[in-house]
């Protein structure tokens, strides 16, 4: 087990970052600083770690993973024993009609931690970057699913840019040895997404009375994470993973975006006492997206195998929980 006492978290404002620093802050088996670093993008929200934010072991600081001088700082005044890089550009709409900022944060702002953590870390083995990806590297794929060994195949600018950066980190373990491992997770649900992603805005959207825009004929397959899953196996692989090492993260939850809107639509009606269909109408069939993957599908065995990783939240539970919340914040 590695001996980690400082974690530098990128990204922690956003969706799973926060979540994750939630969870981490209260580990029996974590008693380190935790180290945030973000830029507060229109995707990242300080709001959502308000409750920890005078958390002795909490030090937040504003700025960008591109950022010599900050990322130089932070390794003098901190030793981080660990870098967990959230931070990225995320939405695929964003990155079609404007790539220019998905290759500057998500390759070159990956180049910046790297190159410091070559620096400050050598080869030492005790240390760790950990570069969080996505499952859309490998593209879309018909029958099975993804494992490790699969070729990476992205189709859209922030996939394309994920994948460099997974190969750029990579290649710094083959060519310097630095300490690294990759993990790819499929998508994530739960509290705390900003609401230009699909679930929080299909909410949103009901509870406004406006359209439910759903791409092509609705039959493209996404495999979903309750986002408290990917940390808690985001920690495992923190605390035991082999360095050099890929592991793949999946919910095991295929379903169509169409189906997705339906259940949405469902339970929103059930809470409201509505019928079954009431919300349903709103659903609006648009423009397919532009390189729009078909299907999705994460083999996540290594996982299980090694650590013993089981998710928790079966997705009627997570999804009930989920719309529940953003419910809440409406109020
Ligand atoms: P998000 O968009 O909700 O949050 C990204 C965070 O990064 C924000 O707080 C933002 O302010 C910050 N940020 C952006 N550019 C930055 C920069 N240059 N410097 C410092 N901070 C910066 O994203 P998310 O959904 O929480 O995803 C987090 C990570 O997980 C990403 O790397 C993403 O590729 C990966 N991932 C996400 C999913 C998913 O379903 N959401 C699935 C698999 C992998």
């Amino acid at each position: 087990m590695r001996n980690i006492k400082n974690i530098l978290i990128t990204g922690g404002c956003g969706f799973i970052g926060s979540n994750f620093i939630k969870f981490l802050i209260n580990q029996k088996d974590f008693q380190g600083k935790i180290i945030n670093l973000d830029k507060l993008t229109y995707a990242g929200n300080i709001e959502n770690l308000k409750d920890i934010a005078n958390n002795t072991r909490y030090i937040f600081i504003k700025g960008d993973i591109g950022n010599k001088k900050i990322v130089n700082k932070i390794f003098i005044q901190y030793s981080p024993d660990i870098i967990i890089n959230f931070a990225a550009e995320t939405h695929v709409d964003k990155s079609i009609s404007k790539p220019s900022i998905f290759l500057k944060t998500n390759i070159l702002g990956v180049y910046n931690l790297i190159q410091h953590a070559k620096k400050f870390w050598g080869t030492n083995k005790q240390k760790l970057f950990y570069q969080i990806s996505t499952d859309e590297v490998y593209g879309s794929i018909e029958k099975g699913s993804f494992t490790e060994e699969s070729p990476y195949q992205p189709n859209n600018p922030y996939s394309a840019a994920k994948a460099s950066a997974d190969h750029l980190v990579m290649s710094y373990f083959q060519t310097y040895k630095l300490p690294i491992i990759i993990s790819n997770c499929s998508n994530n649900y739960g509290p705390y997404q900003n609401r230009e992603k699909l679930i929080p805005k299909i909410i949103n959207n009901i509870l406004e009375n406006k359209k439910l825009p759903t791409y092509g004929d609705g039959k493209n397959v996404r495999d979903w994470i309750f986002v408290l899953d990917h940390c808690k196996a985001i920690w495992e692989i923190s605390k035991h993973g082999k360095i050099g090492e890929k592991y793949n993260i999946g919910g095991e939850t295929e379903i169509k975006n169409i189906d997705l809107v339906n259940i949405i639509c469902e339970i929103i009606a059930k809470k409201y006492k509505k019928q079954k269909n009431y919300y349903k109408n709103l659903i609006t069939f648009v423009k397919d997206r532009k390189g729009h993957d078909k299907r999705y599908s994460i083999n996540c065995e290594k996982l299980k195998k090694e650590f013993g990783w089981e998710k928790k939240y079966n997705f009627n539970k997570g999804i009930d929980y989920t719309i529940q919340w953003y419910l809440q914040q409406k109020k």
